[in-house]
Formats: structure tokens, sequence, C-alpha cells
């Protein structure tokens, strides 16, 4: 068999473009045929396709499967890298298992499990960003309606393809040179003599009069944050901004939600974003007091395992990550992955930036963001320059701008350093979300056929009695809140009879019910000999059939989430 080193182009090192991600899944499927299949879940307005990789053997056969996607937000390319090289761990769980450094029962298990991996949602996007530099929050398109405000239009301006940043000296201005680093922008304070600056995009302004310069604006030219565009509580503009104009209304977020809606067997959900360093699970809308606390327990496992091997703190959203307090966001992936798919949904923010300046841990995670000091700044800088070649930083450069007159352009690139780590540090950042990752597709319920028994009575009768038992870690409806969920259907029996007949035609379908795994998540007190902690046998179900005469009974057994078993019991 081929091998993966052979198979790979380099992502664990590097930031592909969309042609080389596209060949890298392709040598994938070229050469492991029998455990990889390529599909399109959207295809772009910019004609690229959304590329979702399914790994496992026999893809079509129904049973648990792990989601894992990245960089729907368009400078976040760290996530295509670490999908990609989860993708590719496990690929190798089945062509080189020897070569995963992970425990055989862990193996095993994940071994069962099928993969669903989308390494770009916004190709169009990662696109633009790669060529360009330019700040983009997902999509490159604007497709409003109302254009008679000014506003920034972002774009190379001085020929260099490249899409960075403009100064324009202004007494008034809020930032000023560090006089520790000439050309590195920080906040102005009363002290400073100047001259002091005003930052801009790259670009020009739309209906400018002449005076008046419109304040920069992340979403100024590209209204739509797709992760603000799922279903799952979503609301419109004036209540959540980068919303788009209704719930799915963008090609790549109506794919996500059309394949996952129609696949209720995903039972877990990996959303992946940079930066911070930190997972945030649910809740996004509720403090934990309003989190089913078996799910809670689930995830302190999860959180247990992401601080083994990332370092990363865990964070609930709702606790530890509004940009405003009291206003959840709405419309986000994880939201729908875990209220609406029931899956155990996780971000991980890679890249710990904010470790590596020496910052102190703020009292909620997201107030890192609003603290980085003027002296952060100036550590950024050094560590930029020392360790990432100083690429954030490129010098400023004088221009003429045609609408503002003499400018400088340069100064910010935050493609490698800031939006993602630099590339000596992904390989690290990869393995480290695929161990955690693989661990997860682990938990995953597990159906058995493991007892037949064949009892004959007067008549020519025979009394068959089935034993299913659900062996994984997790419940045949996944996470404990999941059971709520209407296609979450019970596990049940289906039985056709050959040669023979049921003596019950009715018996031929028998629901059987959910069947509970065997772990519990951690902290659950369940650990402490004094009280018993285990349960009876809700992990098993028992189907019965009387048959009459000789043949065969073909029984398949299972739920849409936890797949199916199936066996011929000869009579
Ligand atoms: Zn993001």
């Amino acid at each position: 068999m081929p091998s993966l080193a052979d198979a790979s182009l380099g992502f664990r090192h590097a930031y592909l473009d969309h042609d080389r991600l596209t060949a890298q899944l392709h040598a994938w499927t070229e050469r492991f045929p029998d455990f990889c299949r390529l599909g399109s879940i959207a295809r772009t307005p910019e004609g690229r396709d959304v590329w979702l990789l399914t790994i496992g053997p026999d893809p079509d056969r129904i049973r648990p499967a792990v989601w894992v996607d990245g960089n729907l937000h368009a400078g976040e390319l760290a996530g295509s890298s670490v999908a990609l090289a989860i993708a590719e761990d496990a690929i190798r769980a089945h062509v080189e298992p020897e070569s995963l450094e992970l425990p055989p029962a862990i193996l095993d298990r994940l071994r069962g499990v099928l993969f669903y991996v989308v390494p770009r949602i916004s190709p169009d996007g990662a696109e633009c960003v790669l060529r360009t530099a330019r700040s983009l929050r997902s999509v490159p398109r604007d497709p409003r309606v109302e254009r008679g405000q000014p506003r920034w239009a972002i774009g190379d301006i001085d020929g260099d393809g490249l899409a960075l940043a403009m100064r324009v000296q202004d007494p008034g201005g809020e930032l000023v040179e560090a006089p520790e680093l000439p050309g590195l922008l920080v906040e102005r304070t009363l002290e400073d003599e100047g001259p002091f600056y005003k930052l801009y995009p790259e670009g020009m302004i739309e209906n400018f009069d002449g005076k008046r310069v419109p304040s920069p604006f992340f979403l100024s030219d590209n209204p739509i944050d797709l992760n603000r565009n799922f279903p799952w509580s979503w609301a419109p503009g004036h209540e959540q901004i980068g919303a788009g104009a209704f719930a799915t209304s963008e090609p790549e977020s109506r794919g996500v939600v059309e394949f996952t809606t129609a696949h209720p067997e995903i039972f877990a959900w990996l959303n992946l974003h940079t930066f911070g360093g930190v997972l945030i699970r649910p809740l996004g809308h509720a403090p934990d007091s309003k989190m089913e606390p078996e799910d809670l327990a689930i995830f302190r496992q999860l959180e247990a395992w992401t601080l083994e091997h990332a370092g990363y703190p865990t964070v609930s959203g709702y606790e530890e990550f509004l940009y405003e307090p009291d206003k959840p966001l709405r419309g986000d992936i994880t939201d729908y992955a875990y209220n609406q798919r029931g899956a155990l949904a996780y971000v991980v923010e890679l890249w710990d930036l904010f470790k590596r300046l020496g910052m102190a841990r703020p009292p909620k995670f997201a107030q890192y963001y609003e603290r980085v000091s003027r002296a952060d700044l100036v550590k950024l800088a050094w560590w930029d320059r020392d360790e990432n070649g100083g690429r954030s930083f490129p010098p400023w450069r004088p221009f003429d701008h045609p609408q503002l007159g003499r400018v400088e352009i340069g100064g910010i690139d935050p493609r490698v350093g800031m939006w993602n780590p630099p590339l000596h540090e992904l390989p690290a950042v990869c393995s480290a979300q695929a161990a955690v990752l693989l661990r997860v597709a682990a938990l995953a319920p597990r159906l058995r056929i493991d007892r037949i028994e064949r009892r004959p009575l007067p008549g020519g009768i025979t009394r068959v009695e089935v034993r299913v038992h659900n062996d994984g870690y997790l419940g045949s409806y996944g996470l404990p809140s999941a059971k709520k969920l209407e296609f979450n259907e019970p596990v049940y029996a289906a039985a056709r009879a050959d040669g023979c007949e049921l003596v019950d035609p009715g018996a031929a379908h028998q629901i059987l019910g959910h069947l509970e795994g065997w772990g519990h998540g951690l902290h659950t007190g369940a650990n402490l000999p004094a009280y018993p902690g285990t349960r009876g046998t809700t992990n098993a179900a028992w189907a019965t059939y009387l048959v009459r005469g000789a043949g065969a009974l073909e029984l398949r057994i299972g739920s849409c989430r936890a797949g199916f078993v199936s066996s011929r019991v000869e009579i």
C-alpha cells in the first residue's frame, strides 16, 4: 500500500491555496480509494468546490460519525491545516495504525467511526486572503442593495498585489509610533509628542465627498459572516452584525446545513478557528446552570484532553466569550451543531498567541483580545522579528493616494504570526488537535448483537431471543441532551423471515428504545466507592420472535444515529 507520507502535500508546514488543497484531497482518494471518498457540498460564486472528505471503509454504511470543519472565516487558514491533519490521522488509523500513538482500545473504537472533514468552508475567502492579505471576515462579496453611504472598499492601491494598511498623519490621530520600534503603531498616550496617525485599510472610499473619511469597519465591503448565518437562533442584521439576508442565505452555510441534516449519525463536531488558544464549548446563549449536567460532565472529559494535548483551557461561549455582556451571538455554527443537530460540538481557537506574549489570563477569556497593551504589542513585534521572520510588520512606503493625498502603505500583514501560527509552530498545533479529536471519535456509541438464543416450542415453533447492546462510551442517542431531538429515534429491530414465518407479523418491527453507554464524563461522583456508581443493564435490549417453520431471520437493528448491525439467524 502507498504511504501517507508520500501522499502529503505539506499542509502541516504551509497554508495551502485552493488548488493545492484540492490536489491533497485527490492524492488521498487516488491512493486510498477503499478509505476515502471526495464530494462537494457546495459550489461558491467564484466557482470553487467546498470539499467534503469522507474517511472510513464502506462509507454508505450508516454508523456514528464525527464532523470536522475549518476556515469558515477567510483568514483563519490554520483551521484548514488542522482539519487536513485530522483527516490524515483518520486515514492513518486504517492504513498505518501502528504509527499512531494511541492505545489499542482507542484505535479499535475510532476505526469503527466515519469521519466527515470539510477543511475549508470558505474557499473564496481563503484564496482572497492568501493572495492579497486583505482583511476579510468570510466571503469576498457584497450582495447589499443599499449603496448610498460612504464606506471603505478594500483593495490593492499601490500595485504590489497586496491590500495591507494605510497610515495618514493627523494631529488628532489615535496612534503613535512606538519609540522602541519605529514603524510599529501603538495607542497614543498623553505623554506622546507625535507625529500621530490614523490607520485605514488599503483601498478606496466609495461615495467620498472629498473631506469626510468613513471609520474603518471590518465588514465594510464584505458584510456576511458565515458564522452568523446558521439557522439555530439566527437573527437579522439589525440584531446580529454579519447575519446575511436570511439563515443559510449563502451557498457555503447552506451546503453544511443540507449535508448535516441528512446525516443524523454525526454525534461530534469540531469547528476550527483562530486565534486565541482556547476551546469554546456550549452553551453559547445561557449560563452553565441552564445546561444539562450530563452534557457538561462529558464536556469535562473533552476539556481534560484538550488541556493535556494542546495546553488550551476550556471556556463556555456564554460565560467567557461574549463580545458584549448578555448579548449572545446569533446564528453561529456550533450553536446549530449542538442545539439543532445534537452534536458534542466545540470550537477551537487555534494558536495561543496571548500565552506566547506572557499576558496574564483575564477574568473572561474574550477580554484577552481587548487587553493587548502597548507593551504587549512591542513584545509582539520583537517576537515577530526574532521568530516569525518579520512577516507581520512590513515597512511603510510613501504613496500618493488618489483620494487622500500623501499616505504610507504597508505596516501590517496579520496572515502568518497573528491570524495564524508561524509555519514552524504549525506541526505541533496540528498534531495536538488530531490527538484530541481521535479520542472524541472513540466516544461513539457502538451496537453489537451479542447473544442469540433459539428455543424449540411445540407445534414447529421456535422462540428466538436476540440481545443487542451498546458497548460505546456514549448512549445510542449521543449526547444526553440530544435525546429530545425529534430525529433521534430509539433503537429498533427490523426482521425479515426467509423460508419461515413470524407467528405475529407485527413483531417484524420492534422498538427497543435507547441504549445507554458506559461513559458519564468527569466529576460526577460515580468514582466514590462509598456509594454504588453503576447502573443496571440500561445498555442492552432484547428482541423476541416466535417463528413457524425452518428458514432464517434477517435482522437489522439500530437507529439513524447509532447506525445498524445485522445478523442472519438460521432457524
Ligand atoms: Zn473565526
